[in-house]
């Protein structure tokens, strides 16, 4: 027994990945300035863990990147959302590296990418360079950094990935980050994991206070539980010289000196990463805002951050024993900030069932389920939920009350309406959108096939049939109409569509395609005069917009160049 327990163990640490294995100075840092992070590995995020280092660029964009070793471009991507304009290299030794974001490309990479963009005339492009096409040397300059797609500030995402793709904590490369304050615990949950489970008399998940210790770190008053029982946390690491709230590094914990978890944010593939949703407490996060990471693994639940699990991390409390369940938060360089819980093992009655709601539809999540109600069909499928869930599912009119947006979903679930008899506006205006928590409507992609709208959608909530019968509207942001604008280096206009969203835009002067960059966060489309398409004095733009639903307004300027 013995032996084979001892076997395990090995077999468990040497699926750990050891840093000096992995090669320390291979990779220098893309970016010459000191490296202060915003967001770190593996850090929480909407519906996925963060899947690099998110640097700071002291607030401004246009910072030189340089490639941090040899290798080739394999992939650009330039998109309006996500990552914005992104670049990935090959390096020789397997690994690649991701920069996410940029404000533009470097000499022959951004020359590659506008010839292609004219050559296709779209803005957004994705390319697989041959290995040989576009080749770097360690400390060439390959782009700078931006805030392009779905960044909220200037600041350079980057990435170190595998031979399979899947990303790893670049801190393992030897990026080394000064941090010498301890990670923060905010909140302590206990959670009751079967039928007859109890927790300071609540069979619900329960907060713990936490209290202080002198030495920094925490216990909590004696907690009286029964059965099987897991705890959560909701924690941050904060490092020098920022105030950001990143992830931290690792959280283990044991049961009277038995290690019951190891988790761990190094490596995971972006196949699990919405899985996110199971491991944090949703409906914690949804309600209070409070990201509580579950310190137990559920079913459904495939992550392999959990680097050694003893019982999937669920202890059993037995009645007349005391024990002690700790946690220790434990970020990159170290720091660790412990939680130390006593609990005494007290059989309580509670005689109290609960009672469930007859209206509720019970939801299976190993099979495949159809609702119909009132005009709406929804169809859900296996696995889409993580479990067996009670949904409180309405209509009135063409408004669908679909639960609430506290049960997380990881499989696209159809919402389906028939709209032949709808009288009132066009047909083809119309789209389902989904209700903000004020009510207003925003686009959910809609598919239509004949008079049958699809929606497909991984957030439930309320939903509604909506027509937008209004065409986007355009307006010269830096120039007027009919003037000289001889020292402009740009071309800037306002675009905008009041329900929808913006579809598509295609943009000429003189006939000839210009490339124009849609910033949705500033809803200003540019082109940048350096491209040189225009050779006359006198110029006529023709911009088209068109929204989610079809609806397409045109834009016409004329405007004078001193041309050379
Ligand atoms: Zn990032």
């Amino acid at each position: 027994m013995k032996t084979i327990l001892a076997a395990l163990l090995l077999l468990t640490s040497l699926s750990l990945i050891a840093q000096d294995n992995l090669p320390q100075d291979y990779f220098d840092s893309p970016l010459q300035i000191p490296i202060i992070l915003s967001g770190s590995f593996g850090e929480l995020r909407s519906n996925h863990f963060h899947s690099g280092l998110d640097i700071k660029t002291q607030q401004v964009e246009g910072i030189p990147i340089y490639a941090p070793a040899d290798g080739y471009i394999s992939r650009i991507k330039v998109a309006h959302y996500g990552y914005g304009k992104a670049l990935y290299i090959n390096h020789p030794n397997g690994y690649s590296t991701v920069y996410a974001h940029l404000k533009e490309y470097a000499g022959d990479i951004e020359d590659f990418v506008k010839k292609t963009q004219y050559e296709k005339e779209t803005f957004e492009v994705e390319l697989f360079p041959e290995a040989t096409q576009l080749t770097v040397k360690k400390g060439d300059l390959i782009g700078y950094t931006g805030n392009t797609g779905s960044s909220g500030g200037p600041h350079l995402h980057y990435e170190i990935r595998d031979s399979a793709s899947r990303p790893m904590n670049p801190m393992l490369f030897g990026v080394d980050v000064p941090d010498i304050k301890n990670p923060i615990i905010t909140t302590l949950m206990a959670y009751p994991l079967e039928k007859n489970a109890i927790v300071n008399g609540s069979k619900d998940p329960i907060k713990l206070r936490l209290i202080l210790q002198k030495d920094g770190s925490y216990t909590t008053e004696k907690v009286i539980a029964n059965g099987k029982i897991g705890f959560g946390i909701n924690t941050v690491d904060q490092m020098n010289g920022a105030s950001n709230k990143n992830g931290v590094y690792q959280i283990k914990t044991n049961y009277n000196g038995e290690e019951k978890v190891d988790i761990r944010f190094e490596r995971f593939s972006f196949s699990e990463t919405r899985y996110l949703n199971r491991y944090i407490d949703y409906n914690s996060y949804k309600v209070n805002r409070d990201r509580v990471q579950k310190l137990f693994r559920e079913p459904n639940n495939p992550l392999s951050i959990f680097k050694y699990e003893n019982d999937k991390g669920i202890i059993e409390v037995e009645d007349g024993f005391s024990s002690i369940f700790n946690i220790d938060v434990i970020d990159f360089k170290g720091n660790t900030t412990s939680v130390s819980i006593p609990i005494e093992g007290k059989l309580i009655e509670i005689s109290e069932e609960k009672t469930i709601d007859e209206s509720l539809e019970f939801v299976q999540s190993d099979e495949p389920t159809t609702i119909n109600k009132g005009k709406f069909t929804i169809f859900i499928p296996k696995k889409a939920l993580y479990e067996d869930t009670y949904l409180s599912i309405t209509t009135s009119g063409d408004t669908l009350h679909f639960h609430e947006d506290v049960v997380p979903v990881h499989k696209n679930i159809s919402v389906s309406l028939n709209i032949d008899n709808y009288v009132g506006a066009d047909k083809s205006k119309l789209f389902i959108a989904r209700l903000n928590y004020r009510g207003d409507p925003y686009y959910n992609s809609t598919r239509r096939r004949g008079n049958v709208l699809t929606a497909y959608t991984r957030t439930l909530g309320d939903y509604a049939l909506v027509a937008d019968t209004t065409a986007p509207k355009m307006s010269a942001v830096n120039f007027t109409e009919g003037k000289w604008i001889s020292s402009n280096k740009t071309l800037e206009i306002k675009i905008d569509d009041d329900l929808s969203g913006i579809s598509s835009y295609r943009a000429t002067i003189n006939g000839k395609f210009i490339l124009m960059e849609y910033n949705y966060k500033k809803d200003v489309l540019t082109y940048d005069f350096d491209d040189a398409i225009i050779s006359e004095t006198e110029n006529n733009l023709k911009l088209i917009v068109t929204d989610n639903v079809g609806n397409s307004s045109t834009f016409e300027a004329q405007f004078f160049r001193k041309q050379l």
